[in-house]
């Protein structure tokens, strides 16, 4: 027997705006999981995507975190700035025979994709095609296979490799390496040992846990939250225009996301200090009373 890591949990946002409601919900349970496991909360910035990162929203981000006494115990790691230790990821499965070069324009892609649980699969298209001339995008070819994930908030979920989860890109056709390989990267250099996330990010986690048993690399636990969706049914999120945190309000921001956590706050904590209400939460979060399922109703 050996004894357990020491926890360590994170958060990871994309810079391509200010953190709202729903992506406070996430950093909040992620940030009490880990100190009440007396563990490390740590800060990633996932600004892989240079189009709709700006170096702004990284600023604007930690200013509303540490508004909201989310603080981070290591120095932020930016993926941007770790470019170089993606590639030996990248060959590593290459001199496994796992990759393909896939050219489908998104019009392609489009027309192609079969329906999957966790959104479009791809269809194999490329599999066997030479390779194209032109800069390809690459894949990971899809084994036979199941994964599984026993999740403390959504129950045992089971993926196919094939059909749900399909091959998936690991470098874009502009050379970029792929989002799902730079995480599980960042996942073992932080040394993370549970991802709190939302339940949109399932089938992420599936691709990741399915590259970290390719690469031999240690898998974290994982668990997720239920989404936060607006007045409408759809999911909180920047695109559909979500009110940025105002870091004035932080209190109540506290309170509401507890409240929507299943914790119940008392309602003398109403106008208390963040560093008050962050005290109470540290003190009281039970993970166990989490709504469990895909979604959350707002103003509960
Ligand atoms: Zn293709």
């Amino acid at each position: 027997m050996h004894s357990p890591l020491p926890y360590r949990g994170r958060f990871a946002p994309t810079p391509s705006g200010p953190l709202h409601l729903g992506s406070l919900l996430t950093a909040l349970a992620s940030y009490l999981q880990a100190r009440s496991a007396g563990g490390v909360w740590l800060l990633r910035i996932d600004d892989l995507d240079a189009e709709r990162c700006r170096a702004e929203f990284v600023d604007a981000i930690q200013r509303q975190l540490e508004a909201h006494q989310l603080h981070w115990d290591e120095p932020p790691r930016l993926q941007s700035r770790h470019a170089a230790e993606y590639e030996p990821a990248f060959g590593r499965l290459q001199a496994q025979g796992l990759l393909f070069p896939c050219a489908c324009t998104r019009a392609q892609l489009a027309r192609d994709s079969l329906p999957g649980v966790d959104g479009p699969v791809y269809a194999g298209t490329c599999r066997e095609r030479p390779p194209p001339a032109e800069r390809p995008a690459w894949r990971l070819r899809a084994a036979d296979g199941e994964l599984r994930l026993d999740d403390a908030w959504q129950g045992d979920l089971r993926r196919r490799l094939g059909t749900d989860i399909g091959d998936f890109v690991v470098r874009r056709a502009d050379g970029g390496i792929g989002y799902q390989l730079a995480c599980v990267v960042d996942e073992a250099a932080q040394g993370t040992t549970e991802v709190v996330r939302g339940a949109d990010l399932i089938g992420s986690s599936f691709r990741q846990m399915h590259l970290q048993a390719r690469l031999g690399l240690p898998m974290p636990a994982y668990r997720h939250l239920p989404v936060l969706l607006d007045g409408c049914g759809r999911k909180l999120s920047k695109q559909n225009h979500a009110q940025p945190l105002v870091p004035a309000a932080a209190g109540d921001n506290l309170l509401h996301c507890l409240d929507l956590l299943g914790q119940a706050p008392p309602a003398l904590l109403r106008g208390a200090p963040p560093p008050e209400v962050m005290q109470w939460a540290q003190a009281h979060w039970n993970a166990s009373r989490v709504p469990t399922g895909p979604h959350l109703q707002p103003g509960g």
